[in-house]
């Protein structure tokens, strides 16, 4: 399908629904929370935009209410954990934000070779327990299609002994330049998961001032179509993301969901993924800290949450831990033990360099720590990546998410997960308060009859004695 390049992020559009003032009463915004919460499709921006509006304290709690209830109906009480693997900070873009641009002379540049990644690699699942990386790389002729390609083979290639199994990453996705069809299958090819990168601002006036002319990154329509051209290459699942703080939240907001649901016109797929980072003081950066408070950081969750129904959630380690517990409940997915120093976690350079990274992180915490916060949340950790591996992708993922059958695989993968990570890396701590939340997990699992039939029960209970005993990989 030849697709016709235009903005459709329609600006003026956006801003006249935004210029709207009009409160709306508590009746029109649970009609919107009873659409959202049957999942089935993304709002109208203008539904989002009065969800925006509402003043009243006690509304927001009933809107907070309901993205913790959607978020648990689609996905069960599961939290996907992962890292970022970044392999390099070399960058021919100018972003005046980031501190990994070409201008920031205080950045000690560093690419990893196969062999450091691989390095990498062998700590991340070899002695933190991580099965699923985000690979990240600024934009650079070095590090294209087939620097990635090589690196994401090179890390699925990596097989470490634990205690009583072993370890492998067993997803990659990638979050890098948008590229061209041909260099997107390329890495399609060396089995990529999620094709993330995030428009930084949907708002085009604001984009071209960040993004100096004359760079890569400065041509707001390539990116802008840079996931139209992952589906053209086979790549189904995509993500999409906003720099929260650059410009106004509530436009960030309307210009995500337009996004979404152009690709759902287009291809009948929403985005797998949608991220909300917000902006960090970044070394060498002359553009400060956000000035998203708190509690609209919560707000602006929430409405993701709510907006694109069916679309996981990921929150990151540049939040504070107590940002982090304000809205992991709207959350499908967060990262932990997480550096994002060039070459940091296997120590390939020293500190001092690690310390002149892309921007500082507001939660330090190791991946064992944050498993037991989550727990003592009532959260499960899932290092379930059975979905893409059994063919759950795509509009296959879709139809299950927006029917609430995904849940299903959620809650059922999630114990199987955790039960290998506990035995192979739990501390004696996390380990007892895992063991606590495993047994009432799998009681409700035997007590919902309706929801789960036999036959999957007792496939439960072999696959869970199995894995007890050093099987791993076994999933629905
Ligand atoms: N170079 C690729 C690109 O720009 O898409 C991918 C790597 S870039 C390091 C990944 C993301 O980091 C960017 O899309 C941006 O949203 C985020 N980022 C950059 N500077 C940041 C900052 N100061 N604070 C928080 N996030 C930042
Ligand atoms: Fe380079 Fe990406 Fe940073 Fe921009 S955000 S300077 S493209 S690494």
């Amino acid at each position: 399908m030849k697709t016709e390049i235009k903005n459709f992020i329609d600006r003026e559009h956006i801003l006249s629904i935004l210029k709207e003032s009009k409160e709306p009463c508590a009746k029109e915004i649970r009609e919107i929370l009873k659409k959202s919460l049957e999942a089935s499709q993304a709002l109208e921006p203008s539904e989002a935009a009065k969800l925006m509006r509402v003043k009243s304290p006690d509304l927001w709690e009933e809107i907070f209410s309901a993205a913790a209830a959607l978020k648990k109906k689609i996905y069960d009480n599961r939290i996907v954990t992962f890292a970022p693997l970044y392999a390099s900070n070399l960058c021919v873009n100018n972003c005046l934000y980031c501190g990994f641009r070409t201008g920031n002379s205080q950045a000690v540049r560093r690419k990893l070779s196969l062999e450091e990644i691989e390095k990498e690699t062998r700590v991340l699942c070899g002695e933190i327990g991580h099965k699923r990386l985000i690979f990240v790389v600024g934009e650079h002729p070095s590090t294209g299609a087939d620097y990635i390609a090589s690196a994401l083979k090179k890390i699925y290639s990596v097989k470490v002994k634990t205690k009583l199994g072993f370890g492998q990453i067993r997803r990659v996705n990638v979050n890098a330049a948008p590229m061209s069809v041909e260099d997107l299958k390329k890495i399609k090819e060396a089995g990529i998961g999620t094709y993330q990168v995030f428009q930084e601002t949907y708002d085009e006036e604001l984009y071209s001032k960040l993004h100096p002319a004359g760079t890569p990154k400065s041509d707001f329509l390539w990116r802008l179509y840079c996931h139209h051209r992952a589906f053209e290459a086979g790549i189904d699942d995509v993500a999409l993301g906003a720099l929260f703080g650059l410009g106004d939240w509530r436009f960030e907001i309307l210009g995500l969901l337009t996004h979404a649901r152009e690709l759902e016109k287009v291809f009948k797929i929403g985005p797998h993924t949608v991220s909300f980072p917000r902006l960090e003081k970044a070394c060498g950066s002359k553009i400060g800290e956000n000035k998203i408070s708190g509690q609209d950081f919560k707000k602006i969750v929430a409405l993701l949450r709510l907006s694109v129904p069916y679309a996981g959630l990921i929150v990151t380690a540049r939040e504070k831990p107590e940002t982090i517990r304000s809205v992991i409940p709207f959350c499908t997915q967060r990262d932990a033990s997480t550096k994002i120093g060039i070459g940091a976690y296997s120590h390939v350079y020293n500190k001092q360099e690690l310390e002149k990274q892309q921007f500082e992180l507001g939660d330090t915490r190791s991946l064992d720590e944050v498993i037991g916060e989550l727990a003592d949340m009532g959260y499960i950790t899932s290092f379930c990546t059975s979905g893409y591996r059994c063919g759950r992708t795509g509009d296959h993922i879709m139809k299950l998410l927006k029917s609430g059958g995904e849940s299903r695989f959620c809650k059922l993968n999630a114990i199987l997960t955790f039960r290998e990570w506990l035995d192979d890396f739990a501390s004696e701590k996390t380990k007892e308060k895992g063991e606590k939340l495993i047994e009432k997990e799998i009681k409700e699992v035997m007590e919902q009859g309706e929801r789960f039939g036999a036959e999957t029960k007792k496939t439960l209970c072999v696959y869970y004695e199995r894995i007890k005993k050093g099987e791993r990989d076994l999933c629905f």
